[in-house]
């Protein structure tokens, strides 16, 4: 008797545990592409797969047209989408493309800034505050400062020069300047990164920005003898933006330290929260870590 009401009980138990699981909404991710001086058609697809493979998002893709074409159809609908991750630079937006994005953000829409976004867009005001550091497109001191970490803290450096820049590809340590950040919490101070480009002399205006991460480039390899801010989140009204300096090609974004930090971000910069444990296969201070199923992509 006890018995059977028990099994009753267990069944009934699964059975709407489970349909709470499937029935689950999941979170609206929409990558945008279609232009950009970099293979977004290599990288889309593996981000997308990095998204999805977290089970938290489902992901749409919106791609431009070609650059130089007529742009004025180009309206994605980003008020949908709880994040919405740039693997664009190209032609300016329409107007009215450009308001829904400022609008979506500073209501509370999540923005994953990655790679070579952060060229896109130099003559518009607030992309340049959204993404809060750039580089290329002729952006310079007039576009703000750049931003170090000196002596154990964050330094706005004002000085003239240009923004934007990489020596040759070459591996190297992340270091950890925020750890109790939901995207950084649990992860150790410093881990190593694959061979990649390593992005410095970014620029912007800086407002309500926070580094997340450094790197050190040297000099020797073509960098600018500075810890620079590779990633780091900037609050823009309501919502958050989240920019990973890394990952030039497919191929490096086999590396674990990108695939954790870039699944970590969305997340965040979707929800304020961070959900995902730290995997095992995460790098160490002196191993850089890649997860080769991604090969190909
Ligand atoms: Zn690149």
């Amino acid at each position: 008797m006890h018995r059977r009401r028990l099994i009753v009980c267990v069944t009934l138990v699964l059975t709407l545990g489970w349909s709470g699981i499937s029935f689950a909404e999941k979170l609206r991710a929409l990558i945008v592409d279609g232009q950009n001086a970099h293979d977004w058609k290599g990288t889309t697809p593996v981000l997308k797969r990095l998204l999805e493979e977290t089970g938290l998002f489902t992901v749409d893709v919106t791609t431009s047209p070609p650059r130089g074409a007529d742009m004025s159809g180009f309206k994605p609908k980003f008020h949908d989408y709880n994040v919405v991750v740039l693997n664009y630079q190209g032609d300016p937006w329409p107007e009215e493309t450009k308001k829904a994005f400022v609008d979506y953000v500073r209501n509370g829409g999540g923005v994953v800034v990655y790679h070579f976004a952060c060229a896109a867009f130099p003559d518009w005001p607030e992309y340049n505050e959204i993404i809060g550091l750039g580089g290329w497109g002729g952006r310079n001191e007039k576009w703000g400062p750049y931003v170090r970490w000196r002596d154990g803290k964050i330094v706005y450096d004002h000085s003239p020069g240009r923004a934007g820049g990489h020596g040759p590809m070459q591996a190297f340590a992340i270091d950890i300047r925020e750890p109790n950040h939901p995207v950084t919490q649990g992860l150790p101070p410093r881990f190593m990164h694959v061979e990649d480009e390593l992005y410095g002399w970014l620029r912007g205006p800086a407002k309500n920005l926070t580094v997340l991460a450094t790197a050190f480039a040297p000099k020797d390899k073509g960098g600018s003898d500075e810890h620079e801010p590779i990633i780091f989140t900037v609050q823009y009204g309501k919502g958050r933006v989240y920019q990973i300096a890394l990952g030039h090609t497919p191929k490096e974004l086999q590396s674990v330290a990108f695939i954790v930090l870039f699944q970590r971000g969305a997340e965040w910069a979707a929800t304020g929260k961070v959900t995902q444990p730290v995997p095992a296969d995460f790098p160490t201070a002196t191993e850089a870590r890649t997860r080769p199923l991604l090969a190909g992509n």
